[in-house]
């Protein structure tokens, strides 16, 4: 059988040790005798692997102290609310950089809640590159980035201050967390859905500065307020146990591989020889500027025009899955998160030059 190579954005490809270990434990977890699936999560075993997996990501992600972990539900999406109605008052404002689609979503959810500012937006030139001029406000009480725009393929390579001096960082970071090592201490807060770098759908993890807290006067439902979840710990209920095993296991995997700083450079060799076929092959091209290409998701393009969907058929009958664009943008799209060997990177890059002498 042809090995299975999955280019998907998300959900994305997880390592087979991980699979493999997450159906063992779907059938019996750890000797218990018992499905995960089926036990308290207030049970020693299941609360052990949570508070494991919980510093697991402390450790992977250098988290220094006076920052709260949580593992919460709704993805990143229901984030795009609960920052501003849990950390901006009515009548305040947020500044956000509009750099692609999930951005565009975050900033609709906070007019809800107080002032939005966007301080930046590359909408015009169909997100092909980040905005390196940013007009903040002066008084804001965060500044909020998508760390890597999925869709489009770009990525910001270093992050901007907020010009306030009491303001923080707020960043979506669902599909480059782990890909690459971060300074949490720049951020007040850091948010990512799973299902991109760090396992199934379900859960979504939220790091969070305590001194960003409890400033708000408004009441907040008990489910949405993070101040439930940070005092019982991320088990106020059901948490989705599964996923988090999952992620549990994707974490340990990370370890025994060498940590971020290992991961990052595996992630820089991969995104290098794509994006230098992409350049070389005169049948493609990059419609991202250079310098804010994302090392995660590679969008490229027939640089003259072609038949997508014959180049489609090609790769998926040599077993490269899921490569075609976004249907907001067209062409192909390769995400090649921590999860795909570098094997896979170089068997696209085969299938991309056989298209072109065939
Ligand atoms: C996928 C994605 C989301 C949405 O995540 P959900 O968990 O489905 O809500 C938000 N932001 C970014 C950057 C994403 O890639």
């Amino acid at each position: 059988m042809t090995k299975i190579y999955n280019f998907s954005a998300g959900p994305a490809v997880l390592d087979q040790s991980v699979l493999v270990a997450t159906a063992q434990a779907a059938k019996e977890f750890n000797n218990h005798g018992m499905s995960l699936m089926e036990m308290s999560h207030r049970s020693a075993p299941v609360m052990d692997m949570v508070a494991e997996t919980e510093s697991l990501a402390r450790d992977l992600l250098n988290i220094p102290d006076g920052y709260q972990l949580l593992f919460l539900q709704g993805g990143a999406s229901l984030q795009f609310a609960m920052i501003p109605m849990n950390l901006l008052g009515e009548g305040q404002t947020a500044d956000y950089t509009d750099t692609g689609a999930w951005s565009s979503k975050a900033i609709k959810e906070v007019q809800l809640f107080g002032n939005v500012n966007v301080a930046c937006s590359s909408k015009e030139s169909v997100y092909n590159h980040i905005p390196k001029d940013l007009n903040q406000s002066d008084d804001a009480i965060y500044l909020h980035v998508t760390s890597n725009n999925t869709i489009y393929g770009t990525q910001w390579h270093a992050f901007p201050k907020p010009v306030n001096s009491n303001g923080f960082l707020a960043a979506d970071m669902s599909s480059d967390i782990f890909s690459r090592p971060i300074d949490v201490s720049q951020f007040g807060l850091i948010y990512a859905g799973a299902q991109k770098n760090m396992g199934p759908a379900g859960v979504t993890l939220v790091i969070i500065r305590d001194d960003i807290l409890g400033k708000v006067n408004r009441p907040i439902p008990t489910m949405m307020n993070y101040q439930t979840h940070i005092d019982k710990r991320s088990m106020f209920n059901t948490p989705p146990v599964m996923s988090i095993y999952t992620v549990n296991r994707t974490l340990h995997w990370l370890k025994e591989n060498g940590g971020i700083e290992a991961m990052a450079e595996k992630n820089k060799r991969k995104a290098e020889k794509l994006y230098a076929e992409i350049e070389r092959n005169p049948l493609f091209a990059s419609p991202i500027s250079k310098e804010d290409q994302s090392l995660m998701n590679v969008p490229f393009i027939f640089a003259n025009g072609g038949d997508e969907s014959d180049f489609l058929s090609f790769c998926d009958g040599r077993g490269l899955k899921t490569l075609k664009g976004h249907r907001s943008v067209g062409g192909f799209r390769a995400s090649i998160y921590n999860a795909m060997p570098e094997a896979g990177v170089d068997a696209l890059i085969q299938a991309m030059q056989e298209y072109k002498n065939q």
